[in-house]
């Protein structure tokens, strides 16, 4: 499925298969999940995808051909790709332990074609392992939700009453995570949104009501999923001195201005951008242990704008996955 240009839908489209270069696996993909970032690209609020551009960044599929100096994967692995792509290795941020914040980061289905696709060619420095008892539809959401909640989770801190604006796919993932760690979940949706806070309520929130009031007590950190910037100033009044509020999303509309009051008392307001390899690695030995249970809708790979618009309404619950080949994305 092609991007042309952003602010179209992508078509259905015969490019001529990638090949494995040096360092590089060639994957035949077996499901591909949903990500508000692929919105954020297809709408044009992300504004340097190189064109024409196949998107998706949470890739299950198997190794079907491994390039020249491939040392870690071999033919027949089941392997996953993430949206941190390849990265220098060598500037400031790399050596540092920082290699999201890469200067010449490259990322899946953005500056490199992803997963809406049979094939996929990918550097094998930057796919993982996918635990075993996850079949791939339940995999897939991991890879992006998953990651970058958790990341976000980590940044958080250890607050004990966590609060989670947005409740999409990285929630669902997330407010399993934080039960297990013995953290409490507040969600907050959109108002009136009652079929996302019983389904936060049934994966272990404690409270769920609406986004722009405070909850029933002070939160000690807010992680914020959907790409609102009102809610910032929201999620501030919410939590309690010393309370982080993470923005986890790559895109938000403007934040309105507010009183330094709402940040006084050592607040903090941070963003999250992109991913380690060590956060994949980390977060997908906790999925297994957690253990993490996605809620999928599947679509075929040829309704991917359906599936994306559906996204974009906020109609899916959990997250929404394109099963590419449907012979292997079969549950085991
Ligand atoms: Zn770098
Ligand atoms: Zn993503």
């Amino acid at each position: 499925m092609l991007l042309d240009a952003p602010r179209t839908p992508l078509h259905l489209a015969d490019v001529p298969e990638p090949t494995a270069q040096r360092g590089q696996v060639l994957l035949r993909v077996h499901v591909c999940a949903l990500c508000r970032t692929d919105l954020h690209i297809v709408d044009g609020e992300l504004t340097k995808p190189k064109l024409p551009l196949i998107i998706g960044h949470q890739i299950v599929a198997t190794v079907a051909q491994v390039g020249e100096a491939v040392e870690r994967v071999a033919v027949g692995d089941r392997v996953g790709v993430p949206w941190l792509g390849w990265t220098d290795g060598v500037c400031r941020y790399c050596r540092s332990g920082r290699e999201n914040l890469c200067e010449h980061a490259r990322f899946t289905g953005y500056d490199i074609d992803g997963g809406y696709a049979e094939y996929a060619a990918c550097d094998e420095r930057f796919c993982f392992r996918i635990p075993q008892g996850f079949h791939d539809l339940q995999a897939a959401p991991l890879l992006c939700a998953g990651l970058i909640g958790y990341r976000s989770l980590v940044a958080a801190g250890d607050a004990e009453r966590l609060g989670l604006y947005g409740f999409g796919a990285s929630a669902h993932i997330i407010t399993q995570v934080a039960r297990h760690q013995g953290r409490r979940v507040f969600a907050f949706t959109r108002k009136g949104d009652q079929a996302s806070q019983r389904f936060a309520l049934q994966l272990g929130a404690e409270w769920a009501g609406d986004a722009m009031e405070p909850g029933p007590e002070p939160l000690d950190a807010a992680i914020i999923f959907a790409p609102v910037g009102a809610l910032v100033p929201a999620a501030l009044r919410a939590v309690a001195p010393g309370g982080t509020v993470v923005c986890a999303g790559i895109h938000m509309s403007d934040i309105p201005s507010f009183p330094y009051d709402l940040l006084w008392g050592e607040r903090v307001v941070r963003s999250i951008a992109n991913l380690t390899r060590r956060d994949g690695e980390e977060f997908l030995a906790l999925a297994p242990r957690v253990p993490v249970r996605t809620e999928v809708t599947p679509f075929p790979l040829d309704d991917a704008n359906a599936a994306l618009d559906t996204l974009r309404r906020g109609d899916v619950q959990g997250a929404a996955v394109l099963v590419v080949d449907e012979q292997a994305a079969q549950p085991a």
